[in-house]
């Protein structure tokens, strides 16, 4: 059987494929490794844009009040 491509999966997670679609998607990922993983990185891209827009927030929230010129902190990544 074919594999998905990252566009079908798309409409899976979003509940935009057919029902007959929807059950056949569902019992290719059970077998297939493959299908799963490529589902599995759609939804950390998801995670990622929902994090950015966290992030995002959470600036605005921060540059609402008076600047402190003194404490410049850079972030360690690690
Ligand atoms: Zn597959």
């Amino acid at each position: 059987m074919a594999h998905y491509t990252k566009e079908e999966l798309e409409l899976y997670r979003h509940g935009e494929m057919s029902v007959l679609g929807r059950i056949s998607c569902e019992s290719h990922l059970k077998h297939c490794q493959k299908c799963a993983k490529l589902l599995d990185e759609l939804r950390d891209e998801d995670r990622f844009v929902d994090e950015l827009r966290d992030s995002v927030l959470v600036y605005k929230e921060l540059s609402r009040k008076p600047a402190t010129p003194r404490t410049r902190r850079s972030r360690n990544s690690g």
